[in-house]
């Protein structure tokens, strides 16, 4: 048994984020621009790599993973990587495998995921207004994301879901979010108040232009920082240029 890694203030990492890509099918307002430069596929560590990676955590100590992005199940066969992944939860070297997504591919992938042993997810959503939804994603429809949602209660997932709460735009509605039709799948749900929010997967991006944030404004998208504090104990990027450790 390997020693267990130990972080710069004594704490075990036994928490691992991965991010399985930058890409993304939505172009939130508040993450990226709509014309995004993504990682060339090529820089993109394969699934075989990634396996592995996982395991030497797993082996020094790592209990639980996330999977995040971008996007992480527009990643093409990306169930690749949850079934290797699924087979330590069964065999016990993982107490939990999760998962983060903005719901867009869930209807797809629900009772798979759940086959794989994920067993809570967390879903990004911002507003239950159509126009809203459409207007902070700019490419998202709201309509796909709940349908997602309800298959992933019908495949058994608990499901949490992440609330950027902004001001002048769903402030309103957040009784709704945690009480309407959508709160009997909520079992946590979390605000994350401007203008310090993070993003919903990363939790890399620092918005730093609210609440004077203006919605469907700018092409532009908000900067990066990664040394903003962090949820996780450690995240790991997909590319091979550029891995960070962050506390
Ligand atoms: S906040 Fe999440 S859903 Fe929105 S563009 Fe960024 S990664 Fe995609």
């Amino acid at each position: 048994m390997e020693p267990p890694l130990i972080d710069p203030f004594g704490r075990a990492v036994t928490y691992l984020r991965i991010s399985v890509t930058d890409r993304c099918d939505f172009r939130c307002q508040y993450c990226m621009s709509e014309n995004m430069t993504f990682l060339p596929k090529k820089d993109l560590l394969t699934f075989e790599e990634l396996a592995e990676i996982s395991s030497s955590f797993v082996t020094l100590g790592t209990r639980k993973i996330r999977i995040s992005g971008g996007e992480p199940l527009v990643r093409k066969n990306i169930l690749t990587l949850f079934e290797h992944l699924g087979r330590f939860v069964a065999n016990g070297q993982l107490d939990e495998l999760t998962l983060t997504t903005n719901g867009s591919q869930l209807k797809k992938y629900a009772e798979a995921l759940y086959a794989h042993h994920v067993r809570r997810i967390n879903v990004s959503l911002d507003t239950l207004d159509e126009q809203k939804f459409a207007t902070i994603t700019r490419w998202g429809r709201l309509g796909p994301v709940l349908e997602g949602i309800e298959a992933a209660k019908q495949a058994g997932l608990k499901i949490k879901i992440n609330t950027v709460a902004m001001k002048g735009f769903n402030d309103q509605e957040i009784l709704n979010l945690f009480d309407g039709p959508m709160g009997r799948v909520m079992t946590s749900p979390s605000l994350k108040p401007c203008p310090w929010a993070m993003c919903h997967r990363t939790g890399l991006i620092n918005i730093n232009h609210s609440p004077s944030f203006s919605m469907g404004s700018s092409k532009t998208g908000p900067s990066r920082n990664p040394a903003t504090k962090q949820e996780a104990p450690l995240s790991i990027m997909t590319s091979r240029k550029l891995v960070v450790g962050l506390v």
